[in-house]
């Protein structure tokens, strides 16, 4: 650290915290900065924190007062829901200079606040990616045997990494996310470079495979006609994989981004 000498000759000022009492969109706030002081006279040679820090010092101690989510609990309420940037900002619908903005030290308004709160502390933002539900393995399998049923192929075979079954399940999930406000399996869904996936597939298909659908909640009547629509539209594998690839709601994905149930009214291909 650089030294600084009192220019009244009291020798070397030390690094201290001090606190500073400023006005920030008119409230007055005290805040903690680090500044060179003078143990001799008390003077105080500026603050070494950058201009970024004691603006976020600034905001956060507004926004504590204001009781706005500070920059602080934002960045860790969004990485405890296991969330990036680009992804809270896609489910909000905003930009994600939005978020850096806030994470590091622009208030947000009262009603984006409130945005935030829905999306970071509430349910909603896990059930944007499950579509409502707790996923069920179970499930998964019971749909996909349903589904091999109706299309008389074999989805679930030995060595698959379920190209196509993925697809299938992604439209019957988010058809029924449209339809009747809620998923069929709660799976999540990544966009990998050969189309939706289920997320973290590798690690579901062997416990998929091997768990028992006698376990799962039967399908509803809603439930069996939204598979029979998949189904019907989609009569053979590759006709499910290539819509799946002209469906902007992958295509315009980032690849390994989870896409949200909430984009389940812009499928095109059904
Ligand atoms: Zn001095």
């Amino acid at each position: 650290m650089k030294t600084l000498n009192c220019p009244k000759g009291h020798g070397a000022m030390k690094p201290m915290t001090v606190k500073k009492e400023m006005n920030f969109k008119g409230v007055d706030l005290e805040i903690e900065a680090d500044a060179l002081v003078c143990p001799e006279c008390g003077l105080e040679a500026g603050t070494l924190q950058t201009a970024g820090a004691l603006q976020l010092a600034l905001a956060d101690s507004y926004r504590a007062k204001k009781d706005l989510l500070t920059g602080y609990e934002i960045k860790e309420l969004r990485k405890s829901r296991n969330l990036t940037q680009r992804q809270l900002a896609d489910t909000m619908n905003i930009g994600i200079a939005s978020i850096k903005r806030w994470e590091t030290g622009t208030v947000q308004s009262a009603s984006m606040d409130h945005a935030l709160r829905m999306h970071l502390q509430s349910r909603i933002q896990a059930d944007n990616y499950s579509g409502n539900r707790e996923i069920s393995l179970p499930r998964i399998k019971l749909v996909a045997k349903y589904m091999e049923d109706l299309i008389g192929k074999r989805l679930l075979k030995k060595g698959d990494k379920f190209l196509y079954l993925a697809k299938y399940l992604w439209y019957a999930d988010f058809l029924s996310f449209k339809t009747i406000g809620r998923s069929l399996t709660g799976a999540s869904y990544a966009a990998l470079t050969f189309g939706p996936q289920l997320n973290n597939y590798k690690d579901l298909i062997d416990p998929i495979k091997t768990s028992n659908e006698d376990d799962s909640e039967p399908l509803s009547d809603d439930e069996l006609r939204i598979l029979e629509k998949v189904a019907h539209k989609f009569p053979q594998e590759r006709m499910v994989y290539e819509a799946a690839h002209r469906e902007k709601i992958w295509a315009e994905a980032k690849i390994g981004d989870l896409i949200p149930y909430s984009c389940a009214h812009e499928l095109n291909e059904i």
